[in-house]
């Protein structure tokens, strides 16, 4: 392109729509996550995707043009690194002496597209080693353990009961302030949660905890085993419990739990099921995760004969 879009092309509208997804637990908010805006040069419009978190964040974008084209397909979705901005793609008109105009939709939310689930990592049991809780409703559980929480966990536990990290990572989001509750989804909303992103990207939640007893804030660093909140009943629950699982995106707004194995003191290491008691085994002797350990590990793995 020879001349300058800005000053050729008759711009039109472009139409921002941020899109929030109805999960069980707020990991969408697109107001305040990202911020999209546009450049234009002689090369055509770039878009650019800034984070205003400190978490990873998946955006998708779905474009509508007219005498435009891209260099990217649609939908395009992209997870941008904490506190970090890329550039996603650009438009450029077709023909420079006739209207072009675009319009989009995007989605966001925490997590990350990009992640690998680290298969081999086993998870604590998120209580006070030695104390033990029934699993009230395991992976698939016909309650409410499907779609995005379809591998999920929930634990009956009395309000107020401690609760641990699972495994340790980044505090990316903490929310104590609500306590309301129902058998109903329309109060999914209202579940009191903690985020923490893994070193492989995942995301672990922690959800209806009590209100105002979370421990921790966005931005801590937690160990595996740290106390980091107080149990509750508060969202779309039936009794108070303890709900758990680790995620990565598909997409903007396609939460994807993914199954993880637990170590016990009375069943060793296994997949939990709905029924059965569970006993927190000591965390001593557990690795500790910086946030490159399993690449790390990854590397030194390949590297011997
Ligand atoms: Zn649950």
């Amino acid at each position: 392109m020879k001349s300058s879009v800005s000053s050729r092309g008759l711009f039109l509208a472009a139409l921002l729509l941020g899109v929030t997804s109805l999960n069980a637990f707020a990991v969408s908010e697109s107001g305040s996550m990202l911020k999209v805006f546009t450049c234009a040069d002689d090369e055509g419009i770039h878009f650019y995707v800034q984070n205003l978190t400190l978490a990873n964040v998946t955006a998708s974008f779905e474009m509508n043009m007219t005498n435009m084209q891209a260099n990217a397909n649609f939908p395009y979705t992209t997870t941008v690194a904490g506190n970090q901005t890329v550039e996603a793609f650009n438009l450029t008109p077709v023909d420079t002496n006739q209207v072009w105009t675009y319009t989009f939709v995007r989605t966001s939310s925490f997590g990350s597209a990009d992640a690998t689930p680290d298969d081999a990592f086993v998870y604590s049991l998120p209580y006070a080693p030695g104390s033990s809780f029934k699993v009230s409703q395991g992976y698939h559980g016909k309650f409410s353990h499907s779609g995005p929480d379809d591998y999920a966990i929930d634990w009956r536990m009395p309000v107020g009961t401690p609760v641990c990290a699972a495994r340790g990572g980044l505090v990316v989001k903490s929310k104590d302030d609500d306590e309301r509750s129902g058998s109903d989804r329309k109060y999914e909303k209202s579940a009191n949660c903690i985020l923490i992103q893994h070193a492989d990207g995942t995301i672990g939640i922690y959800g209806h905890l009590k209100k105002g007893g979370n421990q921790v804030k966005v931005g801590d660093q937690v160990k595996t085993g740290d106390v980091i909140a107080l149990s509750g009943n508060t969202g779309f629950s039936n009794g108070p419990h303890l709900h758990f699982s680790v995620f990565k995106m598909l997409d903007g707004k396609t939460r994807l739990s993914v199954p993880v194995k637990f170590r016990s003191a009375d069943h060793g290491v296994v997949t939990l099921a709905q029924g059965i008691h569970y006993t927190a085994a000591p965390v001593e002797g557990q690795r500790d995760e910086g946030p490159n350990f399993a690449s790390n590990l990854k590397m030194i793995l390949s590297a011997l004969p």
